[in-house]
């Protein structure tokens, strides 16, 4: 590898410890709380279940009693939502599936195994205490940690919240997170296009992207090539987003006014990744506002955001796991003979093979020009500088489903 290249990892512990956590907090409801960050441990207020109840449709009863007496009266049905009476020596109870389980039983026979007739009960089976009761407290003991502070909140966990009761969770607020493109080459679908321009798809894939991550979005659309220009939007977007993101214009052609700009305004750090594909990238601050200098290129785009600028955000906001992507190996179905000098991202997906067996293949044509591949793929295979593959060995695979 080149020494003038930065490796990834290398690149993000830098950034990451760059980042500093927001603060700002506000309670939100249980509805609009996906994919924010929660702010305060989540301690359980009461037992999930509320009370001990049944797991079946069947029959409640004291277990002793269904091996003294053949038969049982049935003295009693207990719907779920509705409360019972305590059961006496002998009696048992219709009961349905979450339903509570009345005072003095300890068992529920599930209605396969008993026979009723004349409201007097036949159980043709051996009963065990406690069988099919679901415990009070069994899923969430109340005064337990649920979900930990710092968690990027979910579907499981919302439904979780839910269970415990609660209307409304503390969360971090939102990031505002500007997003501007660069490039005279530039127009916004829907215009007429000439052959010397191309459509601005990096506004799309990263307002996308931004808004799957669950931040607010300022779109400042297209900045054209001129220092004045991308000064005076890079300033005012410094003013009202927690941070800021720009594509194109941070290479060494003579039309790239990004990091003049941006030097111009504040400081500016420029890195050269030991990544394929995504090799400029600019990290900087304005008026403190931490800035980020994506590559031109759409595909580059998307894999600097994934590994670096997703990371960073994450932890702006809040979030305190791990938030770097992870992969798992799985065997290729691909060759890759040419080494490269910058580990590589390529544009892959998982497929069963013949002998049914999982394995990752790639997008025929791996140009960072073609943002097909992207659209194409489900993950990345990740090859190691310096390495190649040979169909059936193992390769990091990172599923976009951890990484969008
Ligand atoms: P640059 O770094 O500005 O020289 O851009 C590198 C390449 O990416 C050039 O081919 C640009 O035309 C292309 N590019 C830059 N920005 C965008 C964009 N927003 N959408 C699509 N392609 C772009
Ligand atoms: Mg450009």
């Amino acid at each position: 590898m080149s020494l003038n290249l930065t490796p990834v990892s290398e690149a993000r512990d830098f950034l990451l410890s760059e980042m500093r956590p927001t603060s700002d907090v506000e309670q939100r409801g249980l509805l609009f709380c996906a994919n924010c960050v929660l702010a305060t441990d989540l301690i359980a207020p009461i037992n999930v279940p509320p009370s001990d109840n049944s797991a079946m449709d069947g029959y409640a009863l004291r277990a002793a009693d269904a091996a003294v007496f053949s038969r049982l009266p049935v003295t009693q049905t207990i719907y779920a939502g509705h409360s019972g009476r305590a059961l006496q020596s002998g009696e048992a109870a219709r009961i349905f599936t979450g339903a509570s389980i009345p005072e003095n039983a300890d068992a529920v026979v599930m209605q396969e195994n008993c026979e009723e007739h004349n409201g007097s009960l036949q159980v043709s089976t051996a009963v065990v205490q406690r069988d099919n009761i679901r415990p009070r407290g069994q899923d969430i003991e109340a005064g337990s940690l649920v979900i930990a502070r710092g968690t990027r909140l979910n579907a499981q966990h919302l439904g979780l919240a839910a269970s415990l009761g609660m209307a409304e969770l503390p969360v971090y607020k939102p990031l505002r997170v500007a997003v501007l493109s660069t490039g005279d080459e530039l127009l916004e679908p829907g215009e007429a296009a000439s052959p010397h321009q191309i459509y601005n798809s990096n506004r799309y894939l990263l307002s996308s992207l931004l808004t799957q991550l669950g931040v607010d979005v300022i779109d400042a659309g297209i900045v054209p090539d001129n220092l004045q220009a991308t000064e005076q939007c890079l300033s005012e977007l410094s003013k009202k987003a927690d941070i800021v993101l720009s594509s194109g214009g941070v290479s060494v052609g003579d039309a790239d006014f990004v990091k003049t700009g941006v030097e111009s305004l504040g400081t500016l750090d420029f890195w050269k990744l030991a990544m394929k594909p995504g090799k400029p990238l600019a990290y900087g601050r304005i008026n403190q506002t931490p800035f980020f200098g994506l590559p031109g290129n759409p595909v580059s785009v998307f894999a600097t955001f994934a590994v670096i600028v997703r990371p960073c955000l994450l932890r702006m906001q809040g979030v305190s796991a791990c938030v770097t992507p992870k992969a798992i190996p799985v065997r290729a179905g691909f060759v890759w003979s040419k080494a490269g000098t910058r580990e590589e991202y390529l544009r892959a997906k998982l497929q069963t093979n013949h002998e049914n067996k999982t394995e990752v293949v790639i997008y025929e044509n791996q140009s960072s020009g073609v943002l097909s591949s992207v659209a194409w793929a489900d993950g990345f295979a990740v090859i190691p500088a310096g390495s190649t593959v040979n169909p059936g060995e193992f390769v990091d695979f990172m599923p976009f489903d951890g990484i969008l």
